[in-house]
């Protein structure tokens, strides 16, 4: 059984995530969304609707039976462990990426030797997406429907503008 633990803040999930996500599915017999907790970030969604969108958005996946999503804090190595998973998947957007999640990857390896971390490129027309930009434009009321699936863009417009 080759299990992966594909964390991030997915604050919202958006296409670029998903598209990673099914990647990692044709490579993994088994693949957890662990959703971090990561205050430091004021994310606009708490961890428990961050998890509950990834688990509405996943649903349209080939394969997304494999997939389960799960919150964690504390030190991801540990958590990885404890999942009895052997690799962490990152997504790779541009260069801009590369630097920090190089050093990410390679503190998580000294940390614990036996964890590898595997970078996956998005399709292109997803590589300048990010969950921020997107929570920008939503809030300038821009139009985000071909970015992020259709749970996270009602979410969206009922966060930001208070609406159903
Ligand atoms: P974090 O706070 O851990 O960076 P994110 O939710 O921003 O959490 O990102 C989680 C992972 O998904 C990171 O490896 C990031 O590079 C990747 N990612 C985010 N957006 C995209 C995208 N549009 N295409 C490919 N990978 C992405």
């Amino acid at each position: 059984m080759r299990r992966a633990v594909y964390p991030g803040s997915f604050d919202p999930i958006t296409n670029g995530h998903l598209d990673i996500l099914s990647r990692a599915l044709r490579i993994f017999d088994e693949v957890i969304i662990a959703v971090a907790r990561n205050e430091n970030k004021s994310p606009l969604f708490t961890q428990e609707e961050r998890a509950e969108l990834n688990r509405e958005a996943i649903k349209s996946l080939p394969g997304y039976e494999r997939a389960r999503v799960t919150s964690f804090s504390g030190l991801l190595v540990d958590y990885v462990l404890t999942q009895q998973a052997t690799a962490i998947i990152r997504g790779l957007r541009a260069v801009s990426d590369f630097e920090f999640e190089f050093q990410l990857a390679l503190m998580n390896r000294k940390l614990q030797a036996d964890i590898d971390t595997i970078f996956l490129m998005p399709k292109d027309n997803y590589t300048y997406l990010s969950s921020s930009l997107i929570k920008e434009i939503a809030r300038m009321g821009g139009n985000i429907d071909c970015f992020v699936p259709p749970c996270v863009q009602r979410a969206l417009k009922h966060k930001i503008f208070h609406t159903a």
